[in-house]
């Protein structure tokens, strides 16, 4: 959602004429898209808006604003700090040039907010909200072929430990003519794959007249939009919501990639429950073994807090147990984090002691690591295809000196990561990859 965002705001920068640097000391502006979900990330931007205002003693002029979930989160208190110009909320992000603009020009703090963020967005943000979004695509782009695209806005879950639904307001699905369009539009200019976000995707729904659409209408619409080739989706609640039409259009469509990222959280009820997430591990389990059924080859991937309030060993060993039996192709694991103004910060003790919530973190990564190790291997010997994004964090692995196949990175259909080398004129295009080493997040290749 954030990268997305960040995207949004260098497109609508460059075409109001502003050049994109990734160099602070060049820069007139520097932008900060913050995340709210985590206390470390926030203290990450805390630490940047330090450095910026050593910088700015030898350099009063240069304009710094904070957007996103932190600015909305924090507003003025933000503001109050000695490096930040502008406070810009996610709802607010289509002013961000005006924003700019005036603080170039007339050197005055400013907070763009919104006061009551569950109230219904006005219509007349919404409006500004749908252009700006659909004014995407002809901007920066960082990963060629790809793209994000919002299908939905906010959340209604109330999850008792996130922070989200306070920080993006409700939820509010995006017209499906609108989402079509620009899909269209990103096609036009090559892309290849687009990834629809949502934080609970799978809940998408838009009435139209008579006409409602779900997510699988969504994507069976986009499957047919020409030089679109694959669809993915992110980030799914384990909810009976559209699930089957969902789970038939991945089997029914070539497009739709079967992959799924279904966050689970924990694997013991009684946490679940005091998570406010509606579902038990096993009714979560016997969805996944819906999802293998109707499409057999299909990789799932999860979320998981540990360290909740009040998560004892018990507990803990139950997530370890589910993620066993879930048979995850990855797994995102964090550490319980309170977040200001959350029913579980509000009211749960934040017992389980840091060094506690470090040890679960590792054993649950070490149970994922071999889950995924196995997973990998099978893929050994075997051709895929996959989507190249580039050059890998490791461009000069195997590749000898002036040779010009640098170690790139691509993606699989089903997530994996596959990493060969190749010319970096691939990036953006498909490629087919034979799989001579696994490890268990990567996938190592040589091109056939
Ligand atoms: N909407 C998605 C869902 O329902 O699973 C995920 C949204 S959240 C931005 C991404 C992940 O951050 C969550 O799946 C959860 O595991 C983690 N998370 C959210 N709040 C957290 C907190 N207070 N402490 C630690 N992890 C948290
Ligand atoms: Fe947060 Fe829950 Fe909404 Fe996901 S579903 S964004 S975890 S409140």
């Amino acid at each position: 959602m954030n990268k997305l965002d960040t995207a949004l705001v260098s497109s609508a920068l460059k075409d109001a004429g502003f050049n994109l640097t990734e160099s602070v000391k060049e820069a007139d502006v520097v932008l900060i898209n913050t995340c709210s979900v985590r206390q470390h990330a926030e203290e990450r931007v805390l630490s940047h808006l330090g450095h910026l205002k050593h910088i700015k003693e030898s350099r009063p002029d240069m304009v710094v604003a904070v957007i996103g979930c932190m600015a909305q989160r924090l507003g003025d208190k933000l503001l109050e700090h000695e490096a930040v110009n502008i406070v810009c909320g996610p709802v607010q992000l289509p002013q961000i040039t005006e924003l700019l603009t005036k603080a170039l020009q007339q050197k005055k703090k400013e907070l763009a907010v919104t006061q009551k963020i569950r109230r219904k967005t006005p219509r007349q943000q919404d409006q500004a909200l749908e252009q700006f979004e659909s004014a995407y695509g002809i901007g920066d782009r960082r990963i060629p072929g790809q793209a994000f695209v919002r299908a939905m806005r906010g959340c209604n879950k109330f999850c008792t430990y996130c922070v989200v639904p306070y920080v993006r307001g409700p939820e509010l699905s995006r017209p499906p003519r609108a989402i079509i369009e620009q899909i269209k539009k990103l096609a036009d200019q090559g892309v290849k794959q687009v990834t629809l976000l949502g934080q609970t995707v799978n809940s998408y729904k838009y009435k139209s007249g008579q006409r409602s659409y779900c997510l699988a209408d969504l994507l069976d619409m986009a499957g047919n939009i020409e030089g679109i080739e694959w669809l993915k989706f992110v980030t799914n609640y384990p909810a009976e919501e559209f699930f089957d039409e969902i789970l038939h259009v991945i089997a029914d469509s070539p497009k739709v990639c079967p992959y799924l990222h279904i966050p689970a959280q924990s694997g013991s009820d009684k946490i679940l429950h005091a998570m406010n997430r509606r579902y038990t591990a096993q009714w979560y389990l016997s969805l996944l073994d819906k999802a293998r059924d109707i499409i057999p080859g299909i990789a799932i991937a999860g979320d998981f807090i540990v360290g909740f309030p009040g998560e004892t060993d018990e507990d803990f060993e139950a997530t370890v147990d589910l993620v066993k039996k879930a048979r995850y192709r990855n797994c995102f694991i964090f550490k319980y984090s309170p977040r200001p103004g959350t029913k579980a910060e509000t009211r749960l003790q934040d017992t389980v002691p840091a060094e506690v919530k470090q040890r679960r973190n590792i054993e649950l990564l070490a149970v994922q690591e071999k889950i995924s190790g196995k997973l990998s291997a099978e893929f050994l010997g075997k051709e895929v295809k996959i989507l190249v994004e580039g050059l890998s964090k490791k461009p000069h692995l195997n590749a000898a000196e002036g040779d010009d196949n640098p170690q790139l990175l691509g993606r699989t259909a089903t997530d994996y990561i596959v990493v060969f080398n190749g010319q970096q004129s691939l990036a953006g295009q498909f490629a087919k990859v034979k799989i001579i080493k696994t490890s268990p997040l990567t996938l190592f290749g040589q091109l056939t």
